[in-house]
C-alpha cells in the first residue's frame, strides 16, 4: 500500500509502452495479465508493435495484450486478481493430488498395460 510508505520514497507507477516487436515475425507471446496468447498488433506504418510492460525501475517485466491494453487500469487490476484466484484453485489441486500420491502410486498392471495398446480389439 502506497500509505504506508515514507514520503521520501517516490512510487513510481508501472508502465505500459507500445513498441516494436523483438520478436521475429507475428509469433504470439502470453499477456502477463489475462495470461492468453496474444499477437503483435500491425501499425498503421505495417510495423508489428508489442505492449511492454515496465516496472517502476524501468526493467522490462512482461507483455500485454491489446484487450487488456484497452480495458484500462481497474479492469486490468480486477483480471490480475481473478487470474491469481483461478491460479491459487489450481494449485491447491496440484498440492493435494501430490500429497496423495506421495505414499506410493499403483500403477495399472503389465497385463492391463498390454491390453490397453492391443490392436485386435
Ligand atoms: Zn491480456
Amino acid at each position: 500500500m502506497t500509505a504506508c510508505l515514507p514520503n521520501s520514497i517516490e512510487v513510481k507507477p508501472v508502465k505500459i509502452v507500445w513498441e516494436q516487436s523483438i520478436y521475429f515475425g507475428n509469433v504470439p507471446v502470453f499477456c502477463s495479465i489475462c495470461g492468453r496468447e496474444s499477437r503483435p498488433v500491425r501499425s498503421g506504418s505495417n510495423q508489428l508493435l508489442l505492449a511492454v510492460i515496465y516496472d517502476d525501475q524501468g526493467v522490462i517485466c512482461g507483455e500485454a495484450c491489446s484487450d487488456c491494453v484497452s480495458a484500462g487500469q481497474q479492469v486490468i487490476q480486477s483480471r490480475l486478481q481473478d487470474r491469481i484466484e483461478i491460479l491459487r484453485e489450481k494449485l491447491a489441486d496440484v498440492e493435494a493430488i501430490a500429497q496423495l500420491m506421495q505414499n506410493g502410486i499403483e500403477l495399472p498392471s503389465l497385463e492391463q498395460e498390454f491390453r490397453v495398446h492391443r490392436r485386435d480389439g
